[in-house]
């Protein structure tokens, strides 16, 4: 707290990221990272980047990126934005794209970082219960809204949405944004890129951070139509630091170009994500039925406190979701490799002794 700070950064609650362990020996299973990073030609083109031409700016409209993704998306270039991580794109579309008239309404467990970007710019919200089953019930979805955001498949359960169940939303919600986060579709989730074309209010979000293994360097995009896109440049272009660097936008290209890099990569998490939750369910775990690269886990007899420590003692971590009451007592674990999976099976019949 000081005398000097603006009163809005007082009342800010900062998300909290999830730990970055400087110890390599870790098994690091708690921020939903690739274990099998980028696709070689991306870091080729990072390499490729890095010579005399970086003391020239990067493009700003990051064109070449945006065709790319265009392309390999099957929508106009007009309907595509690039940013420094999904995170950025997202608070450029909250700040550009939801009104302060209602609340902006999201669900009551989703990524962390909605109700931050809310009080960042000003915005009510009004969260959402999930159903017992912690499905979302898009039917609850009703009132007065500012704008709307659902994360699919939803942050930390992994559970995803039938496209049905949105465009039923986007038949109701027609006169404010509605944003579809879809930082973890590549796992088997479904995606409403599609419905973008037909629905100037939808706004899709994407990231390079976890199905292509580049969280490092910080590229997301959104898409919509030209109306949303327009607001997401005015937005961007109030603040001249944001382009993407030049390796990054080289980097993000070669990855969009590289599929059947991502197929494979994405193809190895789901077969290690499926054997995992059959192994835990075995052990007496509950584990929701995620389409995403994560899994949320609880034990009946076994608090989240307990096995988060004991996980640690043993070099592994996962991630706590103390800050979420629905799920306090739940632990999201990212899929690792099968080596990685396997040393965290060994230590749970360790500390479970089965
Ligand atoms: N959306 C969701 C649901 C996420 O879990 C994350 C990653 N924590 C992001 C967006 C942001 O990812 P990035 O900024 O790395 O693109």
């Amino acid at each position: 707290m000081s005398q000097f700070w603006n009163r809005k950064v007082h009342d800010l609650q900062p998300y909290v990221p999830g730990e970055q362990p400087r110890m390599a020996t870790l098994i690091k299973l708690n921020t939903n990272e690739s274990p099998y990073g980028p696709s070689p030609r991306a870091l080729e083109a990072i390499k490729a980047s890095a010579d005399d031409r970086l003391r020239l700016y990067p493009d700003p409209a990051a064109l070449a990126l945006c065709t790319a993704i265009a392309e390999q998306e099957q929508v106009p270039v007009e309907c595509i934005f690039a940013g420094n991580g999904s995170d950025e794109v997202l608070a450029h579309a909250f700040q550009a794209l939801f009104r302060n008239d209602a609340p902006i309404l999201f669900s009551d467990v989703t990524y962390g970082f909605y109700p931050i970007y809310c009080q960042m710019f000003g915005l009510e919200y009004r969260t959402i219960p999930l159903r017992d089953d912690f499905t979302i019930a898009v039917e609850d979805y009703e009132g007065p809204a500012g704008g709307i955001i659902i994360a699919n498949p939803n942050a930390n359960t992994g559970i995803g949405l039938p496209v049905s169940a949105i465009e039923s939303l986007l038949k109701r919600f027609t006169t404010q944004t509605v944003i579809i986060d879809e930082a973890y579709v590549d796992f088997g989730g479904k995606s409403v890129v599609p419905l973008t074309q037909r629905y100037p209010n939808l706004l899709v979000t994407r990231t390079f951070s976890k199905s292509s293994g580049l969280a490092g360097l910080r590229v997301g995009y959104a898409i919509g139509s030209p109306e949303l896109i327009e607001g997401l440049i005015r937005v961007k272009d109030s603040f001249n630091s944001y382009p993407l660097s030049r390796p990054a936008q080289a980097g993000a290209e070669a990855s969009v170009r590289d599929k059947a890099w991502l197929e494979q990569t994405v193809g190895r998490i789901i077969a290690t994500r499926d054997r995992t939750v059959t192994a835990l369910r075995e052990r007496g775990l509950k584990v929701l039925p995620s389409v995403g690269n994560f899994i949320l886990v609880h034990h009946p007899d076994c608090s989240s406190d307990t096995l988060f420590n004991a996980l640690r003692e043993r070099a592994i971590i996962v991630r706590h979701q103390g800050s979420s009451p629905r799920i306090s007592d739940w632990l999201r674990i990212t899929i690792g490799s099968d080596e990685e999976m396997d040393a965290l099976l060994k230590a749970l019949d360790e500390i479970l002794s089965l």
